[in-house]
């Protein structure tokens, strides 16, 4: 398997992937080893996960480096990412006690009662490549914490970073029985599938989680599911600073070259403001940096994927085709490197694939509406239910837009972010199951219900 630079299109490394058979026998072996992970108390697993956090600190000039030439991310963002990471961590070390101690629920009555929290056993973890650190840590963190073993398939576009992670688990004292990379391809992630594990946790697009939901579902394990968005941002008319509106708006549509499960990926400006509105978007756009992304002033990368070219070319002719008025960028930059500039399409419609199917790069189609009752209708009219935005002065009307949204994050003059402390969870084709806060500690996890007498 070659690993290859976005920006240069050049090689960095040739890895074998494992063949059946060596992940077979890298499950065998967490089979031996997690029964006595499982048995060593909390506090001394949290303290392993408390070196790593340390570790992942020490060397973040190599990881962030690493993380950036393998994927394409602006350095800056590889740096943000790694310090997103250690937060969660963070939060992980901090919490995980209170939500995995044994629960009494009654202690006076003849029958005494309790929970203990049992790990799953070992899981799964197969993992999106655009935010390698902070989708592994989700899953990986949480589930070593609880006492499972842990099969990890990074994406092979984030194979590098993965090995990195496997390192300092090592270093920070996780057994090597306890976790395991698996490297390859798709077909590496198909072999986990096969294999008689203990829970499925997934991060990637709709296709393959509906894929893996169907694939293991007689295994009756649990399967968590985080899933791409078509995450919609409404400008109210009430709104007193365009200028920061749209700062924020363009941020979360080109943020990681707009290769965010959650970044906006289609805007409704209300018409008292539309005018307003794109002329400083765009104006804003146009200033970003696009550039070898090891430059730390670089705000624009190359995107990780080439065939991402071609489907984001497909969205801008259709988008068109129908009706949509091309505002900047278009099409790729005439270089090496995987270079597509950001790109704004106004006069956008629901006939545009533009406006109803994940893009997963920088192009943003913008809408205008007339009132908040078209904005909701247009927001709603999608089969994913991962994030939603409103920007407005009144929190009132703002909140009526919110509760009307069937996602499972909704944002008030905020957007495209994660916090360690609430439940990230996708609704409809965005996912099932929820990560972080303590549903994402108690995920990895099963009850037992203790009934005692005498
Ligand atoms: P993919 O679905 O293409 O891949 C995800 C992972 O699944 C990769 O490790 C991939 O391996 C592996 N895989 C591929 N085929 C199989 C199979 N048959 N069996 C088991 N595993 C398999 O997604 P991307 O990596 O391209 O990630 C982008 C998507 O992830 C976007 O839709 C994005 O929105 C979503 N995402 C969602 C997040 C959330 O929290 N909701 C967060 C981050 C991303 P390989 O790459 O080696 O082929």
């Amino acid at each position: 398997m070659q690993i290859i630079n976005p920006a240069t299109e050049e090689v960095i490394q040739d890895i074998a992937e494992d063949s059946p058979e060596a992940i077979l026998k890298k499950f065998q072996s967490l089979k031996e080893g997690q029964p006595s992970w499982a048995a060593v108390p909390l506090k001394k697993r949290i303290t392993c996960i408390e070196r790593f956090y340390a570790l992942l600190d020490e060397e973040k000039d190599t990881l962030s480096k690493t993380l950036t030439m393998e994927v394409g991310k602006p350095l800056q963002q590889s740096y943000n990412e790694l310090n997103g990471a250690r937060k969660r961590i963070e939060y992980f070390i901090k919490n995980s006690d209170r939500w995995l101690a044994d629960e009494w629920i009654t202690e006076e009555d003849a029958t005494r009662e309790k929970i203990v929290y049992e790990p799953l056993g070992i899981i799964a973890n197969i993992s999106a490549w655009n935010y390698p650190y902070l989708v592994g840590v989700n899953v990986f963190i949480p589930a070593l914490i609880g006492g499972n073993g842990v099969m990890y398939k990074p994406s092979e576009y984030a194979t590098l970073t993965g090995l990195h992670i496997q390192r300092l688990l090592y270093q920070a004292g996780i057994p090597e029985d306890v976790f395991q990379i698996v490297i390859g391809k798709g077909m590496a992630g198909q072999a986990l599938l096969e294999l008689p594990l203990n829970g499925y946790f997934f991060t990637g697009s709709y296709r393959t989680g509906r894929y893996i939901a169907e694939h293991t579902a007689s295994k009756l394990v649990p399967v968590q599911l985080e899933l791409g968005g078509k995450d919609p941002l409404y400008v109210m008319d009430d709104v007193e600073d365009i200028d920061s509106v749209a700062e924020a708006a363009l941020e979360g549509a080109v943020y990681n070259n707009g290769q965010s499960c959650c970044a906006v990926e289609r805007i409704y400006v209300h018409e008292n403001v539309y005018d307003r509105f794109i002329d400083t978007f765009v104006s804003k756009a146009k200033k970003l940096a696009i550039g070898n992304p090891l430059d730390k002033a670089t705000e624009i990368g190359p995107l990780s994927r080439k065939e991402q070219i071609d489907f984001l070319m497909q969205q801008v002719d259709d988008a068109k085709e129908n009706g949509g008025k091309l505002l900047l960028g278009g099409g790729p930059l005439q270089q090496s490197g995987y270079f597509f500039p950001p790109t704004v399409v106004v006069n956008a419609n629901h006939k545009m694939k533009l406006m109803t199917e994940e893009s997963f790069g920088p192009v943003i189609g913008i809408q205008k509406v007339k009132d908040d009752q078209e904005a909701v209708q247009l927001m709603k009219d999608t089969p994913y239910g991962l994030t939603a935005a409103v920007y407005s002065k009144d929190f009132k009307r703002a909140e009526d837009v919110m509760k009307q949204m069937d996602t499972g994050t909704v944002y008030w003059n905020c957007c495209d972010r994660v916090s360690a402390g609430l439940p990230w969870s996708g609704r409809k084709s965005s996912g099932l199951g929820a990560t972080l806060s303590y549903m994402g500690i108690r995920a990895f996890v099963q009850p037992k219900a203790y009934h005692l007498r005498g």
